[in-house]
């Protein structure tokens, strides 16, 4: 009972360093909530076959486990070179052919995937190549040629990624391959679907509609990664259920030294729209080969904990690292070590937030109490986890117990901070009953014990999403059986 739980989740990517032997097993065991499957990389097949391995070892190890199916986007690349790869110099000419049949590249030039690009570049912007280690200034535009100058040199390699400096690039936000990879995301019922290099609040509403229609119940998360997402972030927020801090490759757009504000708006923007927000990319960096991070890096994913995010997400480090399980371990470590460390903040002026909702005004009530009365957790009766989520929003530091009898809100749940979700049936039971019986089964998991006090929220009539309306004050007596808190 004293062990201290974890309050932020873990979302890690999985690739081919995650399919030796024993590994996926391990990494779920030490904590992952939720997988990514990466899906610029590899065939459906590879997909198929680690969703399936997800599900199976998640339900040999009695954990749920989220899937999150990340769409590729359209991510601008370069074509191939001839030899794989070439040395840029400062100063040197470089010319991006956007054809079909541009030939291999060489020093002097290589093809473009973006036909559309030389009609949105002008001469003085900089392009910036494999997530800023190459820099181009544009000179002139010939035709399909673009001309430019390197004014950052070094090695460039097949197909690597292209940006613009500021952003402002027209190509379209879902290509015929993140349409197929919509289909496929359906296919393997993955709980969430990132979209990638969102511009609009309409990219996300277009994603939800083909998602829709290929039958798929994904959450869907809005990758915060363009230049052209920031002016219109409430927006692009309030189309999406999750937001995910995409800094790799919004660094490249707007500079690294705006991302540490940015990080911290879009978090706080997220969680006042009443959204989960995960914070990716390069946390644990230096894990792809070594096995502990550097303490720049503990630093990020502390502080990336003490902004508010609900997750932390690993890339490279699990999906191709030498050690995916020590990056895990190092995760969960540093997330513990941070929330024991720092007093979440007390947010709690009423007047500080709209209410809208009578499950929102209960969850704010209820959050109000368990600071002042110290409850062991907030127990919520909850079809669509609506309740927890609200709950969560709050950060304040009281274990939450969700318990849900859809598989799919808990599984959504578990990218909630603070959130545990519970298998729990109280469909028909009157809701004096299904108070007793959730305290009941919660002692029975030993996640409380005699003399324990907590706050339980339901609605009268269970099976109905958001109909929260109700909080009670529970005192967990003999043989966990519920009794009114009488006495505070
Ligand atoms: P990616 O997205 O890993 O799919 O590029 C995350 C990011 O850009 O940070
Ligand atoms: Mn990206």
């Amino acid at each position: 009972m004293s062990q201290q739980i974890r309050r932020t989740k873990i979302v890690a990517t999985l690739g081919p360093a995650t399919d030796a032997p024993g590994m996926l097993e391990s990494l779920l065991e030490v904590g992952v909530d939720v997988v990514r499957l990466n899906l610029s990389h590899g065939t459906h097949d590879d997909h198929r076959k680690r969703a399936a391995a997800v599900r199976s070892v998640s339900a040999a190890i009695g954990r749920e486990v989220g899937v999150l199916a990340d769409l590729q986007g359209p991510k601008i690349r370069i074509e191939r070179f001839a030899d794989g790869a070439v040395e840029l110099g400062a100063g040197d000419a470089f010319v991006l052919q956007c054809r079909e049949d541009a030939p291999a590249g060489n020093a002097q030039h290589v093809g473009c995937s973006y036909l559309g690009l030389p009609g949105d570049v002008s001469p003085g912007d900089v392009l910036l190549l494999d997530d800023g280690l190459v820099a181009l200034e544009v000179v002139r535009v010939d035709g399909t040629d673009i001309h430019t100058t390197v004014t950052v040199g070094g090695r460039l390699s097949d197909r690597k990624g292209l940006n613009r400096q500021g952003g402002g690039l027209s190509v379209d936000a879902l290509s015929d391959k993140d349409r197929a990879d919509i289909r496929l995301a359906a296919e393997i019922g993955a709980d969430f679907l990132a979209v990638s290099f969102v511009r609009t609040a309409e990219d996300m509403h277009q994603a939800r509609r083909l998602l829709q229609e290929a039958g798929g119940q994904a959450a869907l998360v809005a990758k915060i990664e363009r230049a052209d997402a920031i002016p219109v972030l409430s927006s692009i927020i309030e189309a999406s259920d999750v937001v995910m801090v995409a800094r790799g490759d919004l660094g490249v757009e707007i500079g690294d030294a705006e991302l540490p504000g940015l990080q911290k708006k879009i978090i706080r923007e997220s969680l006042r729209l009443n959204r989960a927000v995960i914070t990716a990319t390069q946390m644990l960096q230096s894990m792809v080969e070594a096995p502990i991070p550097t303490r720049a890096e503990v630093l990020d994913v502390a502080n990336a904990v003490i902004d508010g995010t609900d997750a932390v997400m690993l890339s490279q480090e699990t999906a191709a690292g030498a050690h995916p399980d020590l990056a895990v371990q190092a995760m969960r470590r540093i997330c513990l070590g941070a929330e024991r460390q720092f007093e979440p903040q007390d947010d709690l002026q009423a007047d500080a937030h709209q209410l809208d909702r009578s499950d929102q005004a209960i969850a704010l009530a209820a959050v109000f109490l368990a600071a002042r009365l110290k409850v062991r957790a907030i127990l919520a009766l909850t079809e669509s986890g609506a309740t927890a989520q609200w709950l969560s929003r709050y950060r304040f530091a009281v274990p939450i117990y969700a318990l849900s009898p859809s598989e799919k809100a808990r599984r959504r749940m578990l990218m909630l901070r603070d959130v545990k979700p519970i298998a729990f049936e109280h469909g028909h039971m009157d809701p004096v009953y299904s108070a007793r019986a959730a305290v009941q089964s919660l002692f029975e998991l030993g996640k409380l014990e005699e003399g324990d006090r907590v706050i339980l929220t339901h609605g009268d009539h269970t099976g109905h999403g958001g109909a929260t309306n109700t909080l009670k004050l529970l005192h967990v007596g003999e043989r966990g059986i519920a009794e009114s808190l009488k006495d505070l």
